[in-house]
């Protein structure tokens, strides 16, 4: 199964992700892209990524049976908006937003009633952003969630699900607000606890700038990585995702004050409890193949990568 013509709108990590994928392993016979800056056109062009590239996204769409909007999740309804006119019959307009329910929200009302919306989002990703970042096998082993609104024809979700097992992701589906609250938690409230685990080391007057970087290894180096992704897409996944991430925050703090307690009274019990289960999520998490088992998730010491 593969589609005539794929148009790509945002050409960054996912969007040059996919297109090297499709040309890996297939899916589509022509990809035309869009980009909003002039530098990542050319860049674009220039990696081969796409077949032509086009500064209007509307001009992108043109003859396109799969739109993939691959832009941060507050740029998709102006994007939707803009394509609208151009969109042909009987094509699926999709996305790999981090948020779905926004994305319903507002590209939604953009899809005209002949073409199917089925918005997507792969879970995949690096910290690193922009049209040289990608490769093709972003995807492979990884999740991606489709959010199919109702009354999509069956056999639309299965040409858009082909094209995903294609670049070796497993495919689930479900509703747009159960992914919103399922990714608050597995995405969203680890990213928040890195941005302001990494903001704290900063405001610490007492600490050095210079001491935080030369005992980083451990865990606050982790997490300096998880809070260098980029700005635009995180402002717009907490912006589309309020309450699903208040509600997780909410139980974070819970925890946290036991956690707190158990420390101040020197509850080692509790603790000890808290860290063994833990433990047991990690290793279902290496058992669900989702991550390796190797010491310091696989990276070379020698290459300090
Ligand atoms: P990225 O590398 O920063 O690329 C974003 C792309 O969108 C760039 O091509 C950018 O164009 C374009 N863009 C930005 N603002 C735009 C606008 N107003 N109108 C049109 N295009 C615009 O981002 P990414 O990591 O690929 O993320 C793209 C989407 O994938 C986001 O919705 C994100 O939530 C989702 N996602 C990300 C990850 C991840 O780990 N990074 C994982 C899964 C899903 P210029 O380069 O010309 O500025």
């Amino acid at each position: 199964m593969s589609f005539e013509k794929v148009a790509i709108l945002g050409i960054g990590l996912i969007g040059s992700s996919i297109c090297h994928a499709i040309h890996k392993f297939g899916g589509a016979k022509a990809i035309s892209g869009h980009a909003k800056s002039a530098e990542t056109r050319a860049a674009a062009l220039e990696l081969g990524l796409v077949d032509s590239i086009h500064e209007d996204p509307a001009e992108a769409v043109k003859g396109a049976d799969l739109i993939i909007l691959c832009a941060p999740v507050g740029a998709c309804g102006a994007l939707a908006a803009a394509i609208k006119s151009n969109v042909q019959p009987g094509a699926i307009v999709t996305d790999v937003g981090s948020v779905k329910g926004a994305i319903v929200r507002d590209v939604g009302p953009h899809v005209p009633p002949h073409a199917f919306f089925i918005p997507g989002h792969p879970i995949a990703g690096t910290e690193q952003s922009g049209p040289r970042s990608g490769f093709a096998e972003l995807f492979e082993g990884r999740w991606c969630i489709l959010t199919p609104v109702p009354n999509t024809p069956p056999e639309k979700v299965a040409a858009l699900e082909a094209l995903w097992t294609g670049f070796g992701s497993k495919v689930e589906s479900m509703t747009a607000d159960h992914h919103d609250l399922v990714l608050a938690m597995t995405s969203h409230l680890p990213h928040l606890i890195a941005y302001n685990s990494v903001a704290t080391a900063a405001d610490l007057e007492e600490v050095t700038q210079s001491e935080v970087i030369k005992f980083s290894a451990g865990g606050f180096r982790d997490l300096t990585r998880i809070a260098s992704s980029d700005p635009t897409m995180w402002r717009d996944v907490f912006l589309n995702n309020k309450d699903a991430v208040l509600e997780m925050l909410g139980r974070f703090s819970e925890e946290l004050s036991v956690l707190q307690r158990a420390i101040r009274w020197g509850d080692g019990e509790t603790l000890f409890t808290l860290f063994s289960r833990a433990r047991e999520i990690r290793r279902g998490i290496i058992a669900a193949g989702q991550d390796t088992a190797a010491p310091n998730f696989g990276r070379d010491p020698a290459k300090r990568s």
